[in-house]
């Protein structure tokens, strides 16, 4: 099979990743958008459907050369339009260096167990493939990941391997998400944090016991947590000589979401640590859907809206100043899934006491529904040049004015709003 047929073959099975970033919120038909990836980096929950569905002969036609055909066959060969850190939109390869692996996780197609055809790329031949398609214009980016093949340590040197390729060789400036493998040591996450935009390690579960459920063969202090904390170190204690960008990495992290009876204060609790400890830039949730074949097929798919609710706690643990006894949890240590979990703090603590948003600090500000760190930014600067005084001066400064309305103060004033004006 030639590489273009290899990657079609890998692009049916591959996950997109939510990293880079994107819209968590559930589509209107009940499905989010997908974006789960399992342990190293794999297969969201519509596309695990569609692979469970077959393989479209499509997918298997090789095209001749990587330039033909690109166009057409993009999303069959794992590129996908992913929005970066900053906003920018890139075409994004999405791959593995191997779709077969070694280990039994539970709820992973990819799983040693499970029969299907897989693919195998050498590191020369991936580097090879991948610049050709950015010569083609038909890629800007990379996001490699890899089964285990081998071990985690022989299967991280072959990911290092190709990015050096990349970067060395090939003279690859564009962005680059380079998973690390289960068991990954520490000289292989600097090389692979010195060669990469991101790095990131699935964590699946929140925690030692949880994993042992998920994933019975990865150890999550040693094999998982452990490389995440000496991103954290190196980033801290080192300069970043020998980094192709000059810089370090960003690093996220992946749970599956309601497969093993975790409630969502293990999740928030581990993600706060995560965040604020090891400064992640972000963490990603993926509602479990079983796939046939695993010893989960039978477990019942989760609610996408715990998935959505789950980000939204995160980014007020993140970036809004709250802290886990702000969340609204029921009595079972899950968020409520028909109410934002702002919202539902505003409605328990803003509705006797609104915030004057003339006076208010950032910290009271970003308390408000409807009011993000930029809306709060804005404010603090244009109330030094005038007082706000009715919604319309709010909705000016890109703020949601109705959602902000009923737990806000004007000048002394709760203002009048009516929805359907804003
Ligand atoms: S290690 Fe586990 S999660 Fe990763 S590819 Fe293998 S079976 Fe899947």
């Amino acid at each position: 099979m030639d590489a273009i047929g290899k990657l079609a073959l890998v692009g049916n099975q591959m996950g997109f990743e939510p990293a880079e970033e994107t819209d968590t919120a559930p589509r209107p038909s009940g499905r989010i958008d997908p974006n789960s990836l399992a342990a190293c980096g794999h297969a969201p929950a519509e596309l695990r459907r569609a692979f469970e569905a077959g393989t479209p002969a499509a997918l298997t036609q090789a095209a001749p050369h990587p330039a033909a055909g690109l166009e057409r066959n993009k999303g069959s060969l794992g590129i996908h339009n992913a929005a970066m850190p900053g906003g920018q939109r890139v075409a994004l390869l999405k791959t593995l260096l191997t779709s077969a692996c070694e280990r039994d996780c539970c709820y992973c197609p990819f799983r040693a167990r499970r029969n299907f055809r897989r693919a195998t790329f050498k590191p020369e031949e991936m580097a090879a493939v991948f610049t050709q398609m950015a010569q083609a214009r038909a890629v800007d980016g990379l996001f490699l990941s890899s089964g285990v093949a081998a071990g985690g340590v022989r299967t991280q040197d072959r990911l290092i391997d190709t990015i050096d390729i990349l970067r060395r060789k090939r003279q690859f400036q564009g962005y680059v998400h380079l998973k690390l493998m289960p068991g990954v040591q520490r000289d292989q996450v600097l090389r692979s944090m010195q060669l990469a935009d991101r790095v990131s390690i699935n964590l699946e579960a929140p925690n030692t016991a949880r994993l042992r459920r998920l994933a019975p063969q990865k150890a999550f202090l040693d094999e998982l947590l452990q490389p995440l904390k000496w991103v954290d170190e190196i980033r801290r204690t080192q300069l970043p000589r020998g980094s192709f960008r000059g810089r370090w990495p960003s690093m996220v992290t992946q749970f599956v979401v309601g497969a093993v009876g975790e409630d969502d204060v293990e999740i928030l609790t581990t993600t706060r640590y995560l965040t604020r400890q090891l400064r992640l830039a972000r963490v990603y949730f993926s509602a479990f859907s079983p796939v046939t074949g695993t010893p989960l097929e039978n477990h019942a798919p989760e609610n996408p809206w715990r998935e959505h609710r789950l980000y939204q706690a995160s980014f007020l643990l993140r970036d809004y100043g709250f802290d886990l006894e702000d969340l609204p949890f029921t009595q079972a240590g899950r968020l409520p899934l028909e109410i934002d979990p702002k919202l539902g703090w505003a409605q328990e603590n803003l509705r006797g006491q609104p915030v004057e948003l003339n006076r208010a600090d950032r910290h009271s500000l970003l308390r408000v529904p409807g009011i993000g760190p930029k809306g709060a930014e804005s404010i603090l600067l244009a109330r030094r040049l005038s007082a706000l005084r009715e919604l319309r001066d709010l909705q000016r400064l890109g703020i949601n004015a109705a959602r902000a309305a009923p737990f806000v103060l004007l000048n002394g004033r709760q203002p009048a709003y009516q929805s359907h004006l804003f």
